[in-house]
């Protein structure tokens, strides 16, 4: 079984993981159903072979086909992004901690620390992942964790990272980040020393819309300690949607780079156009965030977003007049998907706190999928004359 030390990604996402050979001389990994499995008299609860404490010979199959694609010495697959996200804040928090968290997270990562935090007894402070400078007033001697997101929704703004790990380094604090947006092809976190990485393996890592799953990857000894967490948690992935997940993973790299490709040609072209009125993509120059994110990432992704000159009438007309994206608000998947995040993802805030953040009627957000290019491109030309 090839390393991550040694062999590179479009290799691991094919052969990493993999045994060889497999079971009956098999390919494949085949899906071991089984909830339970014989073991040696006396084993320790953790160390039981039983799909809840994610020790099945398809789960650590998966788990090891997530650590060489992550770069990492371990990974756990979860039954979604969120248990991925809650179980390693409870793995990492304790009551009577405080935890400083990007003021740009998805929404169901906003919504568990404002509803949820209180009672489990941790404090948290937002602060902006782009200004370095503002951190340490934000920080309080009980604070254990800092949270960020690789690239926040759907401004798709790049997170100032390096300076999250130096700062973090110096203050003793644990690292996570939410990598969904970049998936390990366009950016690895480990690599640059944050401790803990997770991604909604629904996204980009499974890539093709028909699955739910969370992957958490950083050292063996922390990564023991999130499995032990979701052993009593209970969000274990089931072995037949880890089979799913890892033959999405072995096309993940070829993906991801048409989806980098496709994102940046439409990017280019919507940015030329007379109705549009502003594209954010991080591979444009006039893109905030542009420089540091040319240093950091391989690619800049598949999401992008926009608004229409015309405001909240034009970008209706524009999602009614477009035939190829399906209207829907996930992303990572092979066909493109297109939505309005003040409708969708970010309903549930005020409307003042949606202007704040940037997020107004008319912004229009786009999953690039993996479609040709010049379809992608003819299809909002054809579009645009309709608004
Ligand atoms: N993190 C990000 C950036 C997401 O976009 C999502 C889902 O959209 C999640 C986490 C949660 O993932 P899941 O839906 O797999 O629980």
């Amino acid at each position: 079984m090839p390393t991550s030390d040694d062999i590179r990604l479009d290799t691991l996402a094919v052969h990493g993981g993999e045994r060889r050979p497999g079971p009956e001389g098999s390919m494949v990994f085949p899906i071991y159903q089984g909830t339970v499995f014989s073991v040696e008299p006396g084993t320790g609860y953790h160390d039981i072979r039983y799909i809840r404490l994610n020790s099945t010979p398809s789960q650590v199959y998966l788990h090891d086909k997530l650590a060489a694609l992550e770069s990492a010495e371990a990974a756990l697959a979860t039954a979604s992004g969120m248990a991925a996200l809650t179980t390693v804040l409870h793995t990492v928090l304790k009551a009577g901690d405080h935890l400083l968290a990007s003021d740009c997270l998805y929404g169901g990562t906003h919504d568990f620390l404002t509803q949820h935090a209180e009672n489990l007894g941790w404090t948290y402070t937002f602060v902006d992942p782009q200004r370095p400078e503002s951190w340490a007033a934000a920080r309080t001697p009980s604070t254990k964790v800092f949270l960020v997101e690789t690239i926040a929704n759907p401004l798709v703004r790049v997170a100032k990272l390096r300076d999250v790990v130096a700062f973090a380094r110096q203050e003793g604090l644990t690292t996570v980040v939410d990598n969904t947006f970049a998936s390990p092809v366009n950016f690895r976190p480990l690599s640059i020393g944050f401790d803990i990485v997770f991604e909604s393996a629904t996204k980009y890592l499974n890539g093709h819309n028909d699955l739910v799953a969370g992957v958490v990857a950083g050292s063996a000894e922390l990564i023991e300690r999130v499995r032990h967490t979701a052993n009593l948690y209970g969000g274990s992935l089931d072995p037949h949607a880890g089979f799913l997940l890892a033959r999405g993973l072995k096309t993940l790299a070829v993906r991801v780079r048409a989806q980098n490709h496709n994102a940046m040609a439409l990017a280019e072209f919507l940015a030329g156009h007379p109705k549009i009125a502003e594209v954010n993509y991080p591979g444009l120059a006039g893109h905030p965030d542009h420089g540091h994110a040319a240093q950091l990432l391989s690619g800049f992704g598949g999401m992008l977003s926009l608004r229409p000159a015309g405001g909240l009438d034009a970008a209706e007309a524009l999602i009614e007049a477009l035939r190829i994206p399906y209207v829907a608000p996930s992303l990572g998947g092979v066909e493109s998907l297109i939505t309005r995040p003040a409708a969708t993802s970010h309903a549930g805030m005020s409307a003042e706190d949606r202007e704040r953040i940037g997020v107004t009627d008319e912004l229009i957000r786009i999953s690039t999928g993996i479609e040709d290019v010049a379809d992608l491109i003819a299809d909002f030309e054809q579009a645009l004359q309709k608004v």
